[in-house]
């Protein structure tokens, strides 16, 4: 692999292809859906989802329409789910070219009516029941007059009823009671739907967290996003790889008297002379900004990892080599490793997030606009 550019987001799609291998196996009878919306966790949503079915995924998840015509647009076939709709959405397109679409109200289900209507074919969709993560869901009080709203469209040749499905408050801490509730409310609900709808009905509810630890909540379809980007939401998921690394180069290299403020604020200083590295990248390349603060940052340079010293600007972090003259063996155009797979020691998104207080997800997510991407 040639030197990275100034900034470089790589995803090892073979790391993908592995998760995603793992998931499949672990799924055992259950099908695999593979969340890649918000572009598949900034992982590049049509280059995963292809890895994915060649790994042996069945299905693709999406939040919105437009990530779903994506798919689409780039010739993926698969069954696609899109689960969230504002209103007055239009479902001509999505139902047209086959979308299963989430329905979690009349209004919604009025809306997809509309576009199946438009399209001339019935929308394959799937119910979503609220069992307590009080999000986007109908809610139990609801679901019968749901139902039988339900069933006139059916009826009419509109709609034709997939799945029934959920989502977790706290898959991540397996044992935790409101799993079981949840999970009663759903079967309570799915057995409600079958029952009125007439028809068997395929039942969703374990995302990745639930798909590691829960295999009695595998039922027909398991939901998995994060793992399959290699980050583990719950412990123990040591099989899984992550498929992302951000890289850059040193620009600069240079000796800073004792006593000089350094970045923005000065919030950190050189306690001796002091040699300096330049990496060009910043909080505009999704580095987040806080981290300088934690006193605690550090990245890979030379295979070695150093502390980002001040605070972390829109296009730049500096980092402490050491004292001045000591032979840290850094010069200018040297690779730097903001964070990767783990492997050597190295800086990882998981600990990014740790050390300012958030989840993987959010620093995958959040890594994009000007880094230039390469996928192998
Ligand atoms: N299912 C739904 C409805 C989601 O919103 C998400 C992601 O937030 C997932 C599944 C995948 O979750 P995870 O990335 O925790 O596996």
């Amino acid at each position: 692999m040639s030197a990275p550019a100034r900034a470089e987001v790589r995803i090892d799609l073979g790391a993908i292809r592995h998760n995603v291998r793992h998931l499949v196996l672990l799924g055992d009878d259950a099908a695999v859906m593979v969340v890649v919306k918000a572009d598949g966790y900034g992982h590049g949503a049509v280059d995963v989802a292809r890895t994915a079915l060649d790994a042996g995924a069945r299905w693709l998840g999406v939040c919105t329409l437009e990530e779903a015509a994506q798919l689409r647009a780039a010739g993926i076939t698969a069954p696609v789910l899109s689960w969230l709709h504002v209103p007055d959405e239009d479902f001509t397109g999505a139902v047209a070219t086959g979308v299963n679409l989430g329905v979690a109200s009349r209004r919604d289900l009025a809306a997809v009516a509309g576009g199946a209507r438009a399209a001339g074919r019935p929308a394959r969709i799937h119910l979503k029941i609220d069992t307590g993560l009080s999000r986007n869901g109908c809610p139990p009080h609801a679901w019968g007059d749901l139902l039988d709203a339900v069933a006139a469209h059916t009826e009419s040749g509109e709609v034709e009823p997939v799945a029934v499905w959920t989502h977790f408050a706290h898959a991540d801490a397996p044992a935790h009671p409101t799993i079981d509730s949840q999970t009663d409310r759903f079967d309570e609900a799915h057995a409600a739907a079958t029952t009125r709808l007439g028809r068997p009905l395929m039942a969703h509810l374990a995302n990745s967290a639930a798909t590691l630890t829960r295999p009695d909540l595998h039922r027909d379809l398991v939901r998995p996003g994060i793992a399959v980007y290699g980050l583990d939401p719950v412990g123990g998921g040591d099989h899984l790889r992550p498929a992302m690394s951000l890289r850059s180069r040193v620009a600069l290299v240079k000796t800073v008297a004792a006593g000089e403020g350094v970045s923005y604020g000065h919030i950190w200083s050189t306690p001796t002379d002091r040699d300096l590295a330049l990496v060009p990248v910043g909080y505009a390349d999704g580095v987040p900004r806080v981290l300088g603060a934690t006193g605690r940052f550090e990245v890979a340079v030379g295979g070695r990892c150093r502390p980002v010293v001040g605070r972390v600007c829109m296009d730049q972090v500096v980092v402490d080599l050491g004292p001045a003259g000591t032979d840290h063996g850094v010069v200018e155009g040297d690779e730097v490793l903001l964070f990767g797979d783990g492997r050597d020691g190295g800086p990882t998104a998981t600990e990014w997030a740790d050390l300012i207080g958030t989840i993987h997800y959010e620093i995958v997510t959040g890594v994009g606009g000007r880094p230039r991407l390469h996928r192998t």
